[in-house]
């Protein structure tokens, strides 16, 4: 028990030891030092035009190779190991792992305001549903309205997120009402609240109707990683633009649109 701590201990240290005075990352190869032994590593070498930061001497191209033997050797836990993550990982791949690993937490994919909440699934679930007010559906089937009347009134963005609870995953149906110049765009789609290598498992549909017209969507769901970054030109949602959306449901005194969704298990081929 006390030597584990102290291989800890010294593990720490010999991490700190690795870290860029400069930059603050973990040196990769070719690590360089000045002639005072100062080490930094190849980017910021570059970037402090040939002067030791921690001294002022020039810096010529003196490697570190004790470091770079050092890094070579060294193996650590992942980043997200407390998440679960059993991965013991080079030291040199350990930031190539880590920006893929599947332990790694989910970033809140409430898109109307900034929420910088980030967690595990279940974290993440009462987050949305305490702190968002997010409705959870425990159904493959849903139905849901949107009411649309205020964007023109009030708001320029509108957004909400509605839970699906559904085969034990936890999916989250994206509503997003904005405006491009005048007309107002309308965009739902389905993400789930797991890795990309899950999304192929499931697939749904969206459908949107009212006064003898129906416009449906079919795919599969992204990953809630990919809506970080997500984009309109995605073409993987159901769009409904401006008239459409009043003569789809919209024409009522409360102008409301209303998606009746399913979501089921693909088949998986072979
Ligand atoms: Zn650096
Ligand atoms: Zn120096
Ligand atoms: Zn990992
Ligand atoms: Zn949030």
């Amino acid at each position: 028990m006390g030597n584990h701590v102290a291989d800890l201990h010294s593990l720490t240290k010999f991490q700190e030891l690795l870290k860029c005075p400069v930059c603050f990352n973990f040196m990769q190869s070719p690590i360089y030092q000045c002639h005072n032994g100062h080490a930094l590593c190849s980017s910021c070498k570059a970037r402090v035009l040939n002067k030791c930061p921690s001294c002022r001497q020039r810096l010529s191209n003196i490697r570190c190779l004790a470091l770079e033997k050092m890094a070579e050797s060294l193996e650590l836990h992942c980043e997200y190991e407390e998440f679960g993550c059993p991965e013991i990982i080079p030291y040199h791949t350990k930031l190539m792992h880590e920006d893929s690993c599947n332990f790694r937490p989910y970033s809140c994919p409430w898109s109307g305001c900034p929420c910088s909440a980030v967690g595990n699934i279940p974290l993440l679930v009462s987050h949305l549903t305490d702190y968002h007010k997010a409705v959870m559906f425990n159904s493959c089937n849903f139905k849901l309205g949107f009411l649309i009347g205020d964007l023109y009134k009030h708001q320029r963005y509108k957004c909400a997120v509605t839970i699906i609870n559904c085969f034990g995953k936890h999916f989250c149906l994206h509503f997003d009402a904005f405006l491009i110049g005048s007309t107002p765009v309308y965009m739902a789609f389905l993400s789930l609240i797991g890795n990309q290598a899950e999304t192929g498992n499931y697939s749904y549909s969206l459908e949107i109707g009212g006064n003898g017209r129906k416009l449906t969507f079919e795919g599969s769901p992204r990953s809630i990683r990919e809506s970080e970054r997500r984009s309109l030109e995605s073409a993987d949602s159901l769009i409904v633009l401006g008239s459409m959306a009043l003569s789809l449901g919209g024409e009522t005194r409360v102008p409301m649109l209303e998606f009746t969704g399913r979501i089921w298990k693909a088949q998986i081929p072979g």
